[in-house]
């Protein structure tokens, strides 16, 4: 029975701090175990090419939100993986969505292309409540963006795969009717084969016209062609807080687009501290027979 830790060796101390203190009697290894027979519980961003070497693997942790990076297929079958959910992350998605959703609706794309050019100017406001803004996705963080969004006074609305019902927010399973109503759309969908290109130019067709784009989730879901294609026609402004690849090139059209604003992926970071609390729960509750808070549906991919 042991735990190896494959990833940043810093954060890795505070993990070994955690588990040292929570399960004493469970060897803690970062980098490398020196028996890997022992090692039941991995924590990783991606598993080493050859995990036959860990016949008696039962949990891989994933240090981060997503588990998209991980070959499902290529995992032994009884391997389960387990995603990262510490409440930090939701809380700092809240706040980027909130940022972004507040920037695109007040215009700010448009206030620091003025701005550089020094140019006074102001543009006419939108009313909150009759400015839908509509989130797809309503897991963990989808919610949480959506109760960060309500003091604002938005219209809201959520699309999601199964039936969802949540206070103040118009839930729907039929992407179309979403998309027709959404001025202002924050993707938070896992990424999965249903969800890769999933923005693409018929999503953007959908749309109605002056409408705005923040891309929380991961960058393969957007189509970069159709987006440009949509910011010539009736998509007023985006912002990318995930793209493809990442990092996105020095000389990427994306960086000097007037409409559009890219941050590089920072709208939530695991707090390793409590992210080793999640993973010691995971364990604790993997012991006692219970599946890990986290723990994914391979097939579904997320
Ligand atoms: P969850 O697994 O909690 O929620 C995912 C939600 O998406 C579920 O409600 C699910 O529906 C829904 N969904 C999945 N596939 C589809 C589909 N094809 N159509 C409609 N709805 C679908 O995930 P989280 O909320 O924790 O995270 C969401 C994503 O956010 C992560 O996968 C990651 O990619 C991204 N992320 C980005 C970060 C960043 O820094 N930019 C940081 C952290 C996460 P159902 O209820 O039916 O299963």
């Amino acid at each position: 029975m042991a735990v190896l830790y494959r990833s940043d060796p810093t954060r890795g101390e505070v993990y070994a701090r955690v588990f040292a203190q929570s399960l004493p009697a469970m060897p803690f290894h970062i980098g490398s175990a020196p028996d890997p027979a022992a090692v039941e519980y991995m924590i990783t961003w991606t598993p080493p090419a050859d995990l036959s070497a860990y016949p008696n693997l039962r949990l891989i942790f994933s240090v981060g939100a997503g588990v998209d990076q991980f070959d499902m297929s290529a995992l032994p079958p009884q391997v389960g993986v387990v995603r990262m959910m510490e409440p930090g992350i939701a809380q700092q998605m809240a706040q980027m969505a909130a940022m972004a959703v507040l920037s695109l609706h007040r215009d700010m794309p448009a206030y620091l292309s003025q701005a550089r050019q020094g140019r006074w100017q102001a543009l006419t406001t939108r009313d909150a409540g009759r400015t839908r803004v509509g989130v797809m996705g309503l897991g963990q963080l989808g919610r949480a963006v959506l109760a960060g969004l309500a003091p604002f006074g938005f219209d809201l609305a959520g699309y999601n795969r199964s039936p969802r019902d949540i206070a103040g927010v118009d839930c729907t399973t039929d992407l179309a009717a979403f998309l027709a109503g959404s001025d202002i759309v924050v993707c938070l969908l896992p990424l999965t084969d249903e969800t890769r290109g999933i923005l693409n130019d018929a999503f953007f067709a959908a749309l109605p016209d002056g409408a705005h784009l923040v891309h929380l989730g991961r960058g393969a879901q957007l189509d970069v062609a159709a987006l440009g294609r949509a910011l010539e026609g009736r998509l007023a402004s985006a912002w990318l807080d995930v793209t493809d690849p990442e990092p996105l090139p020095q000389d990427h059209w994306l960086w000097s687009h007037p409409r559009v604003i890219v941050t590089p992926h920072v709208a939530s970071q695991t707090d390793a501290a409590q992210g080793a609390a999640h993973v010691v729960a995971g364990i604790r509750a993997d012991r006692a027979g219970q599946d890990a808070p986290g723990l994914v549906d391979r097939d579904r991919g997320y």
